[in-house]
């Protein structure tokens, strides 16, 4: 038995919690735990109040839904049902991007709310805000999908993501102290993978006997070809939690096989955090409808039928600081009309295509995760509306870039800068620039595209 998980659990976590103010993570739980299971219609009545609050707020103190609304001859008190709803302009990021400023609801101070930023969905980086009360939701939100894999908080979790600082959300000393109580130490940094470090993993974890592991899809299939090329079979948690891009049918088979254990797909991005997530029954992604209102909207903003894909729209309930109203997101999803098993009311999902990248492979050997550069390279240098990276040989890349008015001779020679410490010296590098980067007939955004067949 793990009693260091236990006093984690009641009572190092709880005081963490208490000592940061945020009293309220612990009746989100409580909510969260209780609304998973309620009837289907009072789910919906609930999204409906929620969402009525937020569009009178967005309404009343966002310039930028007030013109928004009015243009379309809409008020908040006219949308009646969700085919009202419908009528409402979708939030593009190139929206967002545009008026910053005019999104954050005035009756808010900017000083209080949190600035964050994504490299996107399509590479474009995207600055926005949550308030506090909304980053305290976002955890119990995570809480409760990650109990739905078996994980609790206080159990070990290592991590194969982009950035070491970006698991915990909080860097310095502050960070490595919180990691440390809460035991998400190992973490493989997978922004650029070798040989070498996927070899010390191996030995990390067997070291660290991770309950669950957290990772970016592409990357823990690279991690799982390595460990069933060098006959490692001894790396077996109890549950692997895969995000950030597409998860492929191949790579889940390969990764259960190598380590022994289910994977539970989710799918979230940095603006609205967990969007769905895979529970044990495995047959879809339970959306997180308490505080997320999502759609499945045709081309022509019809909503699609149960099993038929759609681009994903989605509406944050709960961030009024700056609201996200119908954002979309540049995904593709369909809606499921599937019981699960596993007794859950909130409403399944498929995941289609989103997020495509393949990894970089450079000429000393190091495989960069397309998922990594798009927030750790492309979302750092200011100005770039949208971006492709393209590998035809071993030793160059393609930068598309579609430059935004702001985007100035500083921020190129950022991206200079920043190329050789992502891609070694020995890359060379064009850089064109072009109006759009087109999606794939399949409706996949590529950000990287490697044509040299990285094992990715
Ligand atoms: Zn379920």
């Amino acid at each position: 038995m793990d009693i260091y998980a236990g006093i984690v659990r009641y009572a190092v976590h709880p005081l963490w919690v208490l000592k940061d103010g945020k009293w309220s993570l612990f009746r989100y739980l409580r909510e969260f735990e209780e609304f998973q299971y309620r009837d289907p219609q009072t789910i919906k009545e609930s999204q409906w109040k929620k969402l009525n609050r937020l569009m009178s707020h967005a309404y009343e103190n966002c310039p930028f839904y007030r013109s928004r609304f009015d243009a379309a001859g809409l008020k908040p008190s006219s949308i009646q049902d969700p085919s009202d709803f419908r009528r409402i302009p979708f939030l593009t990021k190139k929206d967002i991007q545009e008026n910053l400023p005019a999104l954050v609801a005035t009756n808010y101070n900017l000083n209080d709310l949190v600035p964050n930023k994504t490299g996107g969905s399509t590479g474009s980086p995207l600055h926005y805000y949550h308030d506090r009360e909304r980053i305290i939701s976002m955890e119990a939100s995570a809480i409760r999908h990650d109990r739905w894999t078996g994980y609790k908080v206080g159990d070990k979790m290592a991590g194969i993501w982009g950035s070491r600082t970006d698991l915990s959300g909080v860097r310095g000393w502050k960070g490595r102290i919180q990691r440390l109580l809460f035991r998400s130490g190992a973490i493989l940094d997978s922004s650029s993978i070798t040989d070498e470090r996927l070899a010390h993993f191996v030995e990390v974890l067997r070291e660290f006997k991770p309950k669950s592991i957290l990772a970016y899809a592409n990357s823990v299939y690279v991690f799982a070809q390595y460990c069933k090329e060098h006959g490692v079979r001894d790396i077996h948690p109890a549950s692997i939690i895969t995000s950030a891009e597409v998860l492929h049918d191949h790579e889940r088979v390969l990764i259960e096989e190598v380590f022994r254990c289910k994977v539970f797909n989710r799918y979230g991005c940095r603006e609205v955090s967990v969007i769905a997530s895979e529970c044990s029954g495995h047959s879809g992604l339970h959306i997180n409808a308490d505080t997320l209102y999502v759609e499945f909207v045709d081309d022509n903003g019809q909503a699609v039928s149960p099993g038929q894909q759609g681009n994903i729209i989605i509406t944050d309930l709960l961030n009024f600081g700056m609201p996200f109203l119908r954002y979309k997101i540049e995904d593709i999803g369909s809606p499921s009309e599937t019981v699960c098993p596993c007794g859950r009311t909130l409403p399944l999902m498929q995941m289609v295509a989103g997020r495509t990248t393949d990894f970089i492979v450079t000429p000393d050997g190091k495989r960069v995760s397309g998922a990594a550069l798009t927030i750790y390279l492309i979302s750092n240098v200011p100005g770039i509306r949208q971006a492709q990276i393209i590998q035809d040989v071993l030793d160059h890349v393609t930068f598309k870039i579609v430059p935004g008015p702001e985007f100035k001779d500083s921020g190129l020679a950022l991206l200079k800068q920043k190329v050789p410490e992502f891609f070694g010296e020995g890359m060379r590098y064009d850089i064109t620039y072009v109006d759009s980067i087109p999606k794939e007939p399949s409706g996949k955004y590529r950000f990287t595209i490697s044509k040299i067949g990285s094992r990715g």
